[in-house]
C-alpha cells in the first residue's frame, strides 16, 4: 500500500493540490485496502485519513491500517471529512476530488463545507490502477480460471429448453461453490433475436433448438473482475450464423495479435478488429467498442475502442470484445480478458472459441 499512496502523493505534487479526497470505492480500496463504500479518504504529503461512519469503523480499522480513522457521526460525511480535511492540511488548502465519481449534491455540500480551493482530479487517482503488479496478476488469473470452470460447467448442463434467468443464476451458484466473491457483474444470457441486443438483460426466454445464445460473464475473486463472452449455438446453427460467427472469431483473434506494450487500444486494436468485420460487410452491425480496462471495476481504463483509446502498456489487464448483432435475428460476440506483455497478450480467459454446439 505504501508504494501506492507514493504514488498518489506524486499526483498531488504534479497538480499542486495539498491534498485530494477520494470517494471512488475501487480506487479507496486500491490506495487503503478498505473494501466497505460509503467511505472517504484523504490523502496529502504527510496524512492518509479514511473518513467513515459507525457501521464501519471496526472494518476500516482492521483493512486500511496504515490510514488514521476519522469517526464521522454527523448526517452528512462530507462535512465530517471536509473537517478532517481542514484539521490536517489547513482550510485554505487546495483540495482535489473525483468529479466523475461525486453526485452534484455532494458536490454543493463539498463546495459550502471546503473554504480553499477545489480542482477536480478527473481520473488521475483512478489510473494509478492501470498497471497491476505481480499480486493482483495473479488474482486476475484465479478470476479467469474460476470464470472458465463456472462456464464451463453450466453449458455442460445443456442450453435449449432452459429459460436466459437460470442460466446466469445458474453462473451465479457456479462461481459461489468455486469460491469467488460472486459476479463480477450481472451476466448477459441472450438467446436468438434477443442476442442482437448487445447488454441484453436475461429474461424468461426459453432457449431454442437453432439460435445462437451469447452468454457475457465473469467471476469477482479477492476484489478483481474477469470478464469473458462466448456465443454458443444451441443446435445446429443456419449456415449464415456460421459465416457470421467466423467473422467475429477472426476479428477477435486479429485483435488479441494486436496487444501488445506499445500498441494503442484505438489505431491497433479496435482497428485490427474492426478492419475484419468490416471487409466481411458487417462493419455497421458492430457498434461499440473493441474492448476496455479490467481490474477493480469491470470497466476501467485503457480504452480500445473508436471513440476512446488509450495507448497499451505491460502490466495493463484489458479485453478484446468484437461482435456482430444482427436485429430481429441474433448476435455474436466473442470476449477475453487479456494481459498486456511486453511481445504481446497473455490470455487470462482461455475457455475454447470453436463454435460449440450444444443440446
Ligand atoms: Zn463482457
Ligand atoms: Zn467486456
Amino acid at each position: 500500500m505504501n508504494d501506492r499512496l507514493a504514488r498518489c502523493r506524486a499526483v498531488l505534487d504534479d497538480l499542486g493540490l495539498g491534498g485530494v479526497v477520494v470517494g471512488e470505492p475501487a480506487d479507496v480500496r486500491y490506495l487503503s485496502g478498505f473494501r466497505g463504500d460509503d467511505t472517504m479518504l484523504i490523502i496529502s504529503a504527510d496524512v492518509a485519513l479514511i473518513c467513515t461512519d459507525a457501521r464501519f469503523w471496526e472494518q476500516a480499522r482492521e483493512e486500511a491500517a496504515g490510514f488514521e480513522l476519522v469517526e464521522a457521526v454527523g448526517a452528512d460525511p462530507i462535512a465530517d471529512t471536509v473537517a478532517a480535511a481542514a484539521k490536517h492540511l489547513g482550510a485554505d488548502a487546495w483540495l482535489g476530488f473525483q468529479g466523475a465519481s461525486l453526485s452534484y449534491q455532494e458536490y454543493r455540500r463539498l463546495r459550502r463545507r471546503h473554504r480553499g480551493r477545489l480542482r477536480d482530479v478527473g481520473r488521475r487517482v483512478s489510473r494509478l490502477r492501470v498497471i497491476k503488479d505481480a499480486a493482483e496478476i495473479d488474482v486476475m488469473r484465479r478470476a479467469g480460471a474460476v470464470t472458465d470452470e463456472a462456464l464451463a460447467a453450466v453449458v455442460e448442463r445443456g442450453l435449449v429448453g432452459r429459460r436466459e434467468a437460470d442460466v446466469a443464476w445458474d453462473l451465479l451458484a457456479e462461481y459461489h461453490r468455486l469460491g469467488a466473491e460472486g459476479e463480477a457483474f450481472p451476466a448477459i444470457v441472450a438467446a436468438g433475436a434477443h442476442g442482437a441486443q448487445a447488454h441484453a438483460i436475461p429474461g424468461s426466454r426459453v432457449i431454442a433448438a437453432g439460435e445462437l445464445v451469447v452468454i457475457d460473464t465473469g467471476a469477482r475473486v479477492d476484489g478483481y473482475c474477469s470478464d469473458i463472452t462466448r456465443t454458443f449455438a444451441a443446435g445446429e446453427p443456419a449456415p449464415e450464423l456460421r459465416r457470421v460467427y467466423d467473422v467475429v472469431l477472426a476479428a477477435q483473434l486479429a485483435g488479441l495479435a494486436a496487444v501488445r506494450d506499445g500498441a494503442h487500444g484505438r489505431g491497433d486494436v479496435d482497428a485490427a478488429a474492426r478492419a475484419v468485420i468490416e471487409a466481411a460487410g458487417y462493419g455497421e452491425r458492430f457498434a461499440h467498442g473493441t474492448g476496455h480496462g479490467v481490474g477493480l471495476d469491470v470497466h476501467e481504463a485503457p480504452g480500445l475502442g473508436r471513440t476512446r483509446g488509450d495507448p497499451l502498456a505491460a502490466g495493463m489487464v484489458c479485453t478484446v470484445e468484437p461482435g456482430i448483432y444482427i436485429e430481429g435475428l441474433a448476435g455474436v460476440r466473442i470476449e477475453d480478458t487479456v494481459l498486456v506483455t511486453a511481445t504481446g497478450g497473455e490470455r487470462l480467459t482461455a475457455f475454447s472459441k470453436e463454435l460449440q454446439v450444444v443440446g
